[in-house]
């Protein structure tokens, strides 16, 4: 008897991909299967840096012997290769930074009316780390000067680093001195392994990879560093909350609008809208109990840990998500959406809009949010949630298994459980790493994605 290939460890992601595989519907899991490596990466390396290419460099002795029509080696390729995706990485969180920091800069500005600096004691932190005086300024005075100087990290030019590099222990700091590896401005960097990727620039692999770990440095040090403090600012620093995960967190009764993607900006809004009277009066309109929020992905993080909104789970429950039938609506904005998830609405009554300028979908509803008239737009998402409502069948695998999970365990929470109000540090944690009592501290990162 051949042994039952398990696809998901989560039973109820489980049970929802076999009700699709008995229903003819495809999903990522199936396509993994389908799609299988392709021979040349999984061998050697592909090169498409120029037009005398694409260059396949395999074969047994390919790390010697194999090269492009430019005389590029397998070492050299895999480097330009892996530099290319960490540009595009930095990119794309950085991207998400700078925006948050330019939201920032229109708060203070009294710009963006519907959003407001709700955590003043890390604004003045993220000013202490910068050298900016706050005491007996004006907390917007405060947070222009804290927006304006963060988005000097994206492009600058002449002399200087980004920022928060200041905030690494001295010895890190030391290290990458000496390696000469300290970024200058988030954009530099990008622009400067795009270029070095170029065919006929850099041909030396250290050389590539030394800029691969200065480019990732404007990721972890700017660009993530940037938006997850801001993000603090305007919304609050996490705190232990109650809440619940998995795809019961949909309900019946209930219109079920999902945040998925990347920004808070849209699902902040969204998360207020939603328990507003006029919205409930709205969606009891249309035949619903009230309004059921939840999030997908990181969005769902970000909603979690500051307002308890339950989680349907991360990247691979997107489809299985749509796939139980009760989602009415389904926000997505930047990073981690998949195409598929349009396709296969169609199956369903689910409308999924998009957010973003910057990202659409064909057959998607586009929605594109404007940061000064948040809150309208979010009435609007609701209302188009409300709406769909009444068009709900009974097709969908319906499973609603859920579990409870406690998140909101931010890095200023941790130190604050070490030593309360007063004498909150990391001292207590460290002394036990020291003593050798505790092994060491491992991070995971919440996305199901590789
Ligand atoms: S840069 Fe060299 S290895 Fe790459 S595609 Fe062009 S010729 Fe081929």
């Amino acid at each position: 008897m051949t042994e039952k290939k398990i696809k998901s460890a989560n039973e109820a992601a489980e049970k929802i991909i076999e009700w699709g595989e008995a229903h003819d519907m495809v999903t990522c899991f199936e396509r993994a299967e389908k799609l299988k490596p392709c021979p040349i990466g999984a061998s050697g390396a592909c090169c498409k840096a120029c037009h005398m290419g694409p260059c396949r460099l395999v074969g047994k002795n390919a790390e010697e012997a194999a090269r492009g029509v430019c005389g590029a080696t397998l070492a050299t390729v895999a480097a330009r290769n892996l530099l290319r995706m960490i540009a595009a990485g930095s990119a794309a969180h950085s991207d998400h930074a700078r925006g948050m920091a330019y939201t920032l800069l229109a708060v203070a500005n009294g710009e963006a009316k519907d959003f407001r600096i709700t955590d003043v004691k890390k604004l003045y932190r993220v000013a202490g780390y910068l050298d900016i005086e706050f005491e007996g300024r004006e907390v917007n005075d405060v947070a222009r000067d804290v927006a304006t100087r963060l988005i000097e990290d994206f492009g600058r030019q002449g002399t200087g680093h980004v920022n928060f590099l200041s905030r690494a222990p001295e010895k890190t700091q030391k290290r990458w001195e000496k390696w000469g590896i300290k970024p200058r401005g988030v954009d530099r960097e990008i622009v400067e392994a795009m270029h070095r990727t170029c065919i006929g620039v850099d041909h030396d692999p250290d050389h590539i990879l030394l800029h691969g770990l200065r480019t990732a440095l404007t990721d972890g040090w700017g660009g993530s560093m940037i938006s997850t403090d801001i993000t603090d600012i305007l919304f609050g620093t996490p705190a232990p909350v109650k809440a619940e995960a998995s795809f019961g967190i949909f309900e019946e009764n209930m219109v079920n609008l999902v945040v998925h993607g990347h920004e808070p900006l849209l699902a902040e809004m969204i998360v207020a809208a939603v328990s507003e009277s006029g919205m409930v009066e709205y969606a009891k309109s249309k035949g619903a109990g009230g309004i059921n929020l939840g999030g997908m992905c990181c969005t769902a993080n970000e909603v979690l840990m500051r307002h308890g909104i339950p989680t349907a789970g991360g990247f691979t429950n997107q489809e299985l998500g749509i796939m139980t039938g009760l989602v009415d609506a389904i926000t997505v904005d930047v990073q981690c959406i998949m195409p598929a998830i349009v396709e296969l609405s169609k199956k369903f009554h689910t409308k999924v809009i998009t957010t973003s300028e910057k990202a659409m979908i064909p057959g998607a509803i586009h929605m594109e949010f404007d940061e000064e008239r948040a809150m309208e737009m979010a009435r609007d998402v609701v209302r188009l949630a409300c709406d769909n409502f009444p068009n709900r069948t009974t097709g969908g695998s319906h499973i609603t298994d859920k579990f409870p999970v406690i998140g909101g365990f931010s890095h200023e929470y941790i130190e604050y459980m070490q030593g309360g109000s007063w004498r909150a540090s990391f001292r207590p944690l460290n002394d036990a790493i020291m003593a050798g009592r505790i092994r060491g501290v491992v991070g995971l990162a919440g996305c199901d994605n590789p």
